[in-house]
């Protein structure tokens, strides 16, 4: 199992349950919210590496929840955020990079879609890695004390 932390929004019971499994395939367990309120809960209680977010949820749409995300958590510390959308709309695409989004994919998504972001997102930003030089370069500043 991969270790990166996801979290899958979206408000249709059947959509949840096809990117969770297509996820589990990748090798990726996700938690899941059901509106932009939920998304904001759940990073209160933890970091998340991704998120999932679908543009259109009742009570806090995925847009809102993107500007507030944004608004909230500093851009280094923060989730990569891939905006999940039925529309092919050039104009939804603008507002999803205008709310702060990093990616986007359409529904109904597709395997080698959903795997094209994730990679994206490992090759980019890859948290385990940048531990591992941190730890690497720790001993080195002390002997040049
Ligand atoms: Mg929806």
């Amino acid at each position: 199992m991969n270790t990166l932390k996801v979290l899958v929004a979206e408000d249709n019971l059947i959509n949840q349950k096809v990117v969770t499994r297509m996820l589990e395939r990748l090798g990726y367990q996700a938690d899941l919210a059901k509106d932009g309120l939920e998304v904001l809960g759940a990073l209160r209680q933890q970091p998340y590496d991704v998120i999932l977010m679908d543009m259109y949820m009742p009570n806090m749409s995925g847009i809102d929840a993107a500007r507030q995300i944004c608004q909230e958590w500093h851009p280094t510390i923060r989730p990569y955020i891939v905006a999940v959308t039925a529309s092919t709309e050039e104009t939804d695409y603008q507002s999803c990079i205008a709310a702060g989004m990093d990616d986007y994919i359409s529904k109904p998504i597709r395997l080698d879609e959903l795997e094209r972001v994730m990679t994206n997102y490992r090759v980019t930003h890859s948290p385990q890695l940048e531990g591992r030089q941190r730890e690497a370069t720790a001993p080195l500043l002390l002997d040049t004390e």
